[in-house]
């Protein structure tokens, strides 16, 4: 960052006063969405208490948002607004919970996080005339967790027209840049031939022998990987009956690494250990790109270096952390589509050392959380008032991002940067990996009965029938 101080400087009391203003009320709605955790795409209750509280103060707010039926999508932007001239900034919310644990990763907070920078942002744009100017959006992303929602979001359109994103996450420290890897979601399957295992099993092939040699080609490639790179497979079909030569097996298999550069180049790799157990025991394989895979974090550093201003201005303490703890998450897929960031954010207890944990669930139900929350959410604020009010430093961002995200992003990159198609872009498939054998997000979701087919959807099937 320059010596000169952030332009945003101007704008830090008037987010102070706007966070305690709301202070009672937001956490009264993280309090709300703690008690009452709904895992991914069932999130109705929160979606409620978000939407209702914009809508009553008086925010344009769009429900089922994309035809999502818990996103949504709260706006303000200022009189005179052009988009070519102006930029539309999102802040995101989560709100999912976990299966039995509840709110063990505190997306209570994450979404009380989101709105109370939105609210601040706007507030502050409404006094601010010609020195700040653009769009602010609230952005609802459910199903973090298990359902890839910001993947079909981004697959639905709904980053059409918004040029930068910002979320932060709660954690047990603050962290500029939480480890988040690439994963890929792949599937192998293998074809023999059944024969009765005892009375003529020469007349059978062993798709069980084959997904077993592949496993092991697996195994024997991992003490060859990089740190961060990692392979975890599972054997989902192992065959019918110990009587039976199996003809059908099929494989799991999730590939993360720092990059969507990397998980390619390992991807190929894995292909290859799948065809060698093939090929050794004469079945025919299938490999297959499942859906919702994840880029890894691509976090805009020049955002983050004014996010950093402002959080420490407020007291937070940014620590780096020794690589170790890696994670992915679909807001991955945003940032290598748009600049995005997606810090972490101390939760105020330090006996909490780690997310998805019953301690960590009790720690984001409790007051003071809501406390630190609020620190993030201004540093949110100023960073998304930076951006309407300096548009040199809205250069520097996306030069940023122009220049880093054919490196991350390897051949992928070379995919183009529809918004539409963002998510086949993370996915290019090296010989080996079929690429008919994907659905879209929202095909897999609804297949998985994660998410309900639209009334447009329901019609179409019920015309195919
Ligand atoms: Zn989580
Ligand atoms: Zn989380």
């Amino acid at each position: 960052m320059s010596a000169s101080s952030p332009t945003a400087d101007q704008f830090e009391s008037a987010v102070q006063q706007s966070l305690q203003a709301h202070f009672n009320d937001l956490s009264a709605i993280s309090q709300e969405i703690w008690s009452h955790p709904e895992t991914g795409y069932q999130e109705h209750h929160a979606v409620q208490q978000l939407t209702d509280y914009m809508e009553k103060i008086g925010y344009q707010v769009t429900r089922k948002f994309c035809d999502i039926e818990t996103s949504f999508l709260g706006e303000y932007q200022t009189p005179g607004f052009d988009a070519a001239k102006h930029p539309t900034v999102a802040v995101l919310c989560e709100y999912d919970a976990l299966p039995d644990i509840g709110h063990g990763c505190g997306h209570n907070l994450i979404a009380i996080v989101g709105l109370g920078a939105f609210l601040a942002a706007a507030e502050v744009l409404k006094a601010a005339g010609s020195a700040a100017q653009g769009r602010i959006v609230c952005m609802g992303a459910p199903a973090e967790e298990l359902g890839g929602g910001k993947v079909l979001l981004l697959e639905s359109g709904a980053f059409k027209g918004v040029d930068y994103a910002l979320m932060s996450h709660p954690a047990p420290v603050d962290v500029l840049e939480p480890s988040i890897l690439s994963i890929d979601h792949c599937q192998a399957e293998f074809y023999g031939k059944a024969a009765h295992a005892s009375c003529g099993p020469w007349e059978g092939v062993n798709a069980l022998d084959a997904v077993i040699a592949a496993y092991n080609n697996v195994s024997m490639l991992r003490q060859q990987l990089k740190p961060g790179h990692q392979i975890h497979m599972i054997i989902k079909n192992g065959g019918a009956k110990p009587n039976i030569i199996p003809e059908y097996t099929k494989a799991e298999i999730y590939i993360r690494a720092p990059t969507s550069a990397d998980v390619d180049e390992l991807r190929t790799r894995v292909a290859a250990c799948m065809h060698a157990g093939a090929e050794a025991t004469g079945c025919r394989v299938e490999c297959g790109l499942n859906d919702l895979s994840y880029s890894g974090l691509m976090s805009n550093q020049k955002l983050l270096s004014i996010y950093k201003h402002f959080g420490e201005k407020n007291g937070m303490r940014f620590m780096i952390l020794p690589p170790g703890a890696y994670g992915s998450t679909d807001m991955g897929n945003v940032s290598t589509t748009i600049p995005s960031i997606h810090p972490g954010f101390c939760i105020g207890d330090p006996h909490c050392t780690m997310i998805h944990t019953r301690e960590f669930r009790d720690s984001v139900g409790k007051p003071v959380a809501n406390h630190f929350a609020m620190k993030s959410a201004a540093a949110l604020a100023l960073t998304a008032l930076e951006l309407f009010s300096n548009p040199d430093f809205r250069k520097d961002v996306q030069t940023e991002f122009d220049q880093r995200r054919p490196v991350f992003m390897g051949k992928a990159a070379t995919e183009g940067t529809d918004m539409t198609d963002s998510v086949d872009g993370t996915l290019q498939l090296p010989s080996g990996f079929n690429p008919d054998r994907r659905r879209s997000s929202r095909q897999f979701l609804i297949d998985m009965g994660l998410l309900k087919p639209s009334l447009l959807e329901q019609k179409r099937d019920s015309i195919q029938e």
